[in-house]
């Protein structure tokens, strides 16, 4: 789950990292209000689910209110990359000297919290990492000792920071405190500002929240917003579906994550591309197969379903059922290939004898004829 810069600020301040104050503007004119009691150098930031912000013109900078909702005017309802920017931080403005990155992920290879750090942060950070990856430090941080306060410090040197480096460590230090504390999956600063005056700030904030451990943060659940999600992986959810979009044509349902991602495999390997990943859970009955294939439908780019269920405690004679409420519905317009096997497997084929459905014996003939139905190999 993707959190706002200023919802992403507000987590670094609970955990004692200095972010400039900041509040958020629906309007221009909030934005002009909010900017007359700062009363001094402000920012307007657009507050989307995307990066590069600044180079889409949805960072500016405002010396007086009435600029300030100027600007706010010129962000308000700005494409950046395909978000539309609804609502805007307008925070204190910084003097900045110096722009700096400091970044933290989980790397599964080393199976530990990465720091990454560079004394080149700012807009142009993502061409540093491609171009000199040299001038990007990473530091894999041992679980058990957690990122001492020595070993920040030393990083910092050997990211050739200038500065306060104790400041500079303690935000690390916090960072990872953070990054822990909340159940981050990326949690990154940058720019992470040097002043004028020698503070340092963290002057953007990135965060993204591991889905699967939300349930332990109730206070961050509300942060979700739906609208910035797919709208039919909301819709899925509602249903109690796994669901995620992907970017081919062939609808995938099955039952169980490991033979969905199987199934997602082999369309790939047939030649196919597929449109979804949609997990039915266990035991479904007919109503939520006939869900499953509504949502999976709604899709635009599908151009056929591949149904690839195994029956243990799901029964194909209910998934059987569930694709044939879908066609008395007429809901069926796109060809279906699939493919049950298990339990009361005889039964579902004796339903579905005479419909439009096509059954296969193996999950391999099922992936290449939906394929070749829905217009061949790529
Ligand atoms: P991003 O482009 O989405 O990463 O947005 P950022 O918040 O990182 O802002 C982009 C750039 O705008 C930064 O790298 C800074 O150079 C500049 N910027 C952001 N906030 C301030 C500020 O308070 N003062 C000044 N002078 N520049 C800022
Ligand atoms: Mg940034």
């Amino acid at each position: 789950m993707n959190l706002h810069e200023y919802q992403a600020k507000e987590i670094l301040a609970k955990y004692g990292i200095p972010v400039p104050p900041g509040k958020i503007a629906f309007t221009a004119d909030e934005a002009k209000q909010i900017a007359s009691e700062y009363g001094d150098l402000v920012v307007i930031k657009a507050q989307v689910h995307t990066g590069g912000r600044g180079k889409a013109g949805g960072v500016k900078l405002a010396r007086t209110p009435e600029e300030a909702r100027e600007k706010a005017t010129q962000i308000l309802g700005l494409n950046i990359n395909g978000f539309i920017t609804k609502k805007v931080l307008v925070a204190k403005g910084l003097h900045i000297a110096k722009e700096y990155y400091a970044g933290m992920i989980l790397d599964r290879v080393s199976q530990r919290v990465v720091l990454m750090l560079s004394k080149e942060g700012g807009v142009d950070i993502e061409e540093v990492a491609a171009t000199r990856p040299q001038a990007l430090i990473k530091y894999p941080i041992d679980p058990h000792k957690g990122l001492r306060p020595f070993e920040a410090r030393e990083l910092v040197k050997r990211a050739g920071m200038e500065g306060n480096l104790n400041k500079l460590a303690d935000v690390l230090v916090k960072l990872y405190q953070a990054y822990v504390g909340i159940d981050a999956s990326t949690a990154e600063i940058n720019p992470l500002v040097i002043t004028d005056s020698g503070e340092v700030v963290a002057a953007d904030a990135k965060i993204v929240l591991d889905d699967n451990a939300l349930y332990r943060h109730p206070d961050l659940t509300p942060l979700r917003e739906f609208e910035a999600e797919h709208p039919l992986e909301v819709e899925a959810s509602n249903y109690g579906f796994s669901y995620v979009k992907l970017d081919g044509n062939i609808g995938v349902i099955g039952n169980g994550a490991g033979l969905v991602m199987y199934t997602l495999d082999l369309v790939q390997r047939c030649g196919g591309k597929a449109a979804n990943f949609l997990d039915i859970g266990g035991g479904a009955k007919a109503d939520i197969v006939y869900n499953a294939l509504k949502v999976v439908l709604k899709d635009p780019d599908v151009k056929g379903v591949f149904i690839n269920i195994f029956g243990g405690i799901t029964r194909a004679d209910e998934v059987a059922k569930g694709v044939i409420r879908a066609l008395d519905e007429g809901l069926l317009t796109k060809p279906v290939a699939m493919r049950v096997a298990g339990t009361a497997e005889e039964e579902a084929k004796t339903l579905l004898k005479g419909r439009p459905v096509y059954m296969y014996p193996t999950s391999v003939e099922a992936a290449k004829a939906i394929i070749s139905m829905t217009g061949g190999t790529k």
